[in-house]
């Protein structure tokens, strides 16, 4: 403890606000305004130990109390610039507003020593500030305070008695007995906190070593206390006093601190385990809604423990799927694993391995009847496929071929799957294979990568959620293989019945029997099919349609099925055939009857919004009742002609808007009304004329995902060296044909009446150009041969190519025409058209039987055994040669 100080009689002052230092105690503060820097670097920093500063409490105008001992700046202390006032406090902040209100000091204060200093540079300002450690040592009594120089300063008289004062005192019962009483209070305290902090050894050694009045002081700035009760204790200069307000507040606190502790062990006892594991949860509860994630993980396993019992699966699987599921239940949520385990475990548990949608009792003339209603026409296909049925009937296990329709797009592939799962009554799904390279797609990739999944297979299986689906795979020719796998490969395991009772997905990880399912496969041309899949399929080729077919599917089928789909029925829209006609002519130019449907739907969309904007003619209150819902009546109550409106937008039924619009008349659709919404018309018959109008292009005809395509060929001749080129996107078997066509050429130029005997080198001198337009659809194959030749002779000849006559046939070196595939399509393209004759090879007579008689009909068909045969046919009044040949 300090050895009893010798004061000053000046001594430069530090306030405190709202605060006391207490001898004894001991107290870090920053000094940072200029007033208190100057203070500290004069009185304590330059005299180093023999500096001492006294700290005086001050207080805040609002804050005053009675208490006697204090003064206010400004009356009895003389003035203080204001300037001065807002430096006095800086150790113990200064707020704005209190920097206006007047301060009243305390005229009892502690003088202090510094224990320790350190001075710092505030950068960037460069402001000097000092960090000093205090330690109180003896109170003083402020005899007159001057506060006009840098920092206040004050003339002291010390407090503390003398050493004989005190030694009088000792002898005092009174103090004797107080003494007592506050070391016992005293040793309590201490034995309180021994046991809580564990630091009562060294205060013990206190207790023994420091006189009792200082030992008050150090007690009582040890615990925080109002400042009124610091004040008072500063006041306590009496030593009795300052005994029995120490004993007091000591037991003060010790009684608050008992208080604590029986709190705190009282709600600790109350908690047994399962509370403790409550509210523990709870807080994990809080922290999941927190975070967003609702789900109680423990309910959620539990339910899908239940899911699982129930899936039905095989006794294998059902292993596999517990040992996974005590995994789940031993990782944390948040641990990486869990959720790639969880939705695991979902799919296991969704998966339909028993699940089976009840085969209804096979009733052919049932399912004829529905596939006649479904689809007009296609009766072969039709015929086929209730063959199909009947043996599924006679043979429900029957391992039968699987049927792959073939045909372009929107020719009623998907729907006549569907209708044969209608028929079966089993459920239909479908699984899109168009632009599948990677095998993962259909067998599912590894769980060990991040972001696996099923394959394609078990998923459509997922989602149709019965093991004995009729599954089409859709586009099946589509699927490429390449460097990530081959998914053909993996598709003859599925379609293999040997090996698809054990399907493995790579997912999955266990089996799954596909046997149940009814697979059905579609494809626009069988040929990118890999053959050992061709082989496992019972190919039946759906050709386009003609026109007529189409007007008939529009009206039967298309028509009434739109109107539906938009809530229209015949009553608002009639579509006269004559205008189907004109879709079919001028809109659309397919094989199938896709945009057909899509010009009839947004007929059917224009026809709706004008319905939907007509006012009703029948009375509000006579129909809308029928129809109202609580929230329409509401609305109706208010009155009003435009709720009438909500009436119509609220959902109704086509009966109900029927009976509204009763008396509207029908919306006939006329050629103005295709204009504006469908636009000007896409193709007319003159492109073909207009297109070969110059000499050097021909009609040829070729075989697309598509259908059949009406392909032209344009050849030019420019000086050069005798160069051939070719553009539009040309594979190699294509630009084969160009050079043997051109051969061809050149070698009967004098035959052919198409160069002098003199100058026979028909390239002298020049390049040709062949291009075929629309340049970004690659192309290739044999067949355009016979079309390269016709160009070649029509630029060499300058004679146009007769305008209504298509071609196609692949030809030799030699002029022979050789026949080539998709004669049909080809056909039933040059009549979409409107090409009147088709020169095909001599030896695809055969294949006439399949195009329609109807188109047959219609158009000239011309054959052709040699180059010669074509060139004949091709040109207006014959072929050059023979016309030379003529005269
Ligand atoms: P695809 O699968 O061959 O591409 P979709 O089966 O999707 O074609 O057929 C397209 C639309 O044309 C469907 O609405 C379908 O019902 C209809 N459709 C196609 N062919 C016929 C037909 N012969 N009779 C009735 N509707 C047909």
């Amino acid at each position: 403890m300090a050895e009893p100080v010798e004061l000053p009689t000046r001594i430069g002052i530090l306030p405190f606000r709202n605060k006391v230092l207490l001898p004894g105690a001991i107290i870090r503060i920053r000094c940072t305004t200029p007033s208190s820097v100057k203070l500290v670097e004069q009185e304590l920093w330059q005299r180093e130990e023999k500096g001492l500063i006294g700290i005086l409490p001050v207080r805040d105008a609002a804050e005053t109390m009675s208490v006697g001992s204090m003064l206010t700046q400004g009356t009895d202390l003389g003035d203080r610039s204001s300037k001065n006032q807002t430096g006095l406090s800086d150790s113990h902040k200064l707020d704005g507003k209190s920097q206006q209100e007047p301060i009243h000091w305390h005229t009892r204060g502690v003088a202090a020593r510094a224990l320790h200093l350190s001075r710092g540079v505030e950068k960037p300002s460069g402001r000097v500030t000092y960090t000093v450690v205090l330690e109180g040592l003896c109170r003083f009594s402020v005899l007159e305070l001057n506060t006009r120089g840098t920092y206040s300063t004050a003339r002291i008289s010390p407090l503390d008695m003398t050493k004989a004062e005190m030694e009088r005192v000792e002898q005092d019962p009174d103090f004797i007995a107080l003494s007592r009483q506050f070391k016992v209070t005293a040793m309590e305290l201490i034995s309180v906190l021994e046991q809580k902090q564990k630091t009562g050894g060294r205060t013990k050694v206190l207790l023994d070593t420091v006189p009792l009045h200082k030992l008050a002081d150090i007690f009582v700035a040890s615990f925080e206390i109002s400042f009124e009760e610091q004040l008072s204790m500063l006041d306590a200069v009496d030593v009795k006093v300052r005994l029995s307000k120490a004993t007091e507040l000591v037991d003060r606190h010790l009684q608050s601190i008992r208080v604590a502790e029986k709190i705190t062990k009282k709600v600790e006892g109350q908690l047994s385990k399962s509370q403790k594991e409550y509210l523990l949860r709870q807080q994990m509860r809080a922290i999941k809604e927190e975070l967003g994630d609702n789900d109680d993980e423990d309910d959620d396993v539990a339910g899908l423990e239940r899911k699982m019992q129930g899936a039905g699966m095989p006794p294998n699987v059902w292993k596999h799927a517990q040992r996974e599921l005590r995994r789940l239940k031993k990782m944390q949520p948040q641990q990486p694993g869990y959720n790639s385990s969880r939705v695991y475990l979902e799919l296991l548990a969704d998966l339909p391995w028993q699940t089976i949608s009840e085969e209804v009792e096979l009733d052919l003339k049932a399912a004829k009847e529905r596939l006649d209603s479904d689809h007009h026409g296609l009766e072969k296909v039709k015929q086929r496929i209730i063959e199909y049925l009947a043996v599924r009937k006679l043979k429900p296990d029957a391992r039968g071929p699987i049927l792959c329709f073939v045909g372009p797009p929107g020719v009623g592939k998907t729907s006549l799957a569907s209708s044969i799962a209608a028929a079966l009554g089993r459920k239909f799904v479908r699984i899109s294979l168009g632009g599948v390279k990677d095998e993962a797609d259909i067998r599912g990739h590894r769980r060990t990568y991040i972001g696996s999944m099923p394959g394609r297979l078990i998923d459509g299986l997922k989602k149709v959620a019965v093991c004995n689906p009729v599954m089409l795979l859709d586009e099946i020719d589509k699927t490429g293989s390449d460097v990530r796998g081959d998914p053909a490969s993996a598709l003859l395991e599925v379609l293999d019945p040997e090996q698809n009772k054990t399907f493995n997905d790579h997912y999955l990880n266990v089996p799954f029997d596909l046997s149940k399912v009814i697979f059905v496969a579609t494809a626009n041309r069988a040929q990118p099919i890999p053959p050992p899949l061709l082989d496992r399929m019972e190919v039946i080729e759906l050709p386009g349609y003609t026109p007529e077919e189409k007007l008939r599917i529009a009206m039967r089928h298309l028509i009434p099925r739109v109107l539906n789909q938009h809530g229209l029925n015949s009553e608002f829209l009639k579509v006269p055939e004559a205008m189907v006609k004109l879709i079919i002519q001028r809109y659309t130019r397919e094989a199938g009857v896709r945009n057909l449907e899509r010009s009839l739907a947004a007929l059917a969309r224009a026809a709706a919004v004008r319905v939907a904007e007509q006012e009703p003619t029948v009375p509000l209150n006579k129909d809308v009742h029928q129809i109202s819902s609580p929230l329409l009546e509401s609305r109706l109550a208010e009155g009003g002609a435009e709720v009438e409106m909500e009436v119509i937008m609220m959902g109704v039924n086509n009966h109900e808007i029927s009976s509204a619009f009763r008396d509207m008349s029908p919306l006939i659709v006329d050629e103005a009304m295709l204009e504006k919404v469908l636009g000007p018309p896409k193709f007319d018959d003159k492109e073909t004329s207009e297109r070969v109008a110059t000499p050097g292009v021909s009609v040829g005809l070729v075989w697309t995902s598509f259908g059949g395509e009406v392909q032209f060929v344009e050849a030019s001749s420019m000086v050069g060296k005798g160069e051939l080129h070719l553009t539009g996107q040309l594979g190699d078997v294509i630009k084969e044909s160009a050079q043997i066509a051109l051969t061809w050429v050149r070698a009967r130029a004098s035959e052919l009446n198409l160069a002098t005997a003199k100058e026979s080198n028909l390239l002298e001198g020049r390049d040709v150009h062949i291009h075929f337009p629309a340049g970004a659809v690659p192309k290739d194959g044999p067949s355009a041969g016979v079309t390269l030749v016709t160009s070649l002779v029509s630029l060499f000849s300058h004679r146009r190519v007769r305008s209504d006559t298509a071609m196609t046939g692949e030809m030799t070196l030699r002029g022979l025409v050789l026949p080539v595939g998709g004669i049909k399509d080809k056909v039933l393209a040059a009549h979409r058209y409107g090409l009147k004759r088709v020169i095909l090879p001599e030896r695809n007579l055969k294949d006439l039987v399949e195009v329609p008689a109807a188109v047959l009909g219609s158009m000239e068909i011309l054959l052709a055994k040699r180059m010669e045969d074509v060139l004949e046919h091709a040109f207006e009044g014959g072929c050059p040669w023979r016309q030379h040949s003529r005269l």
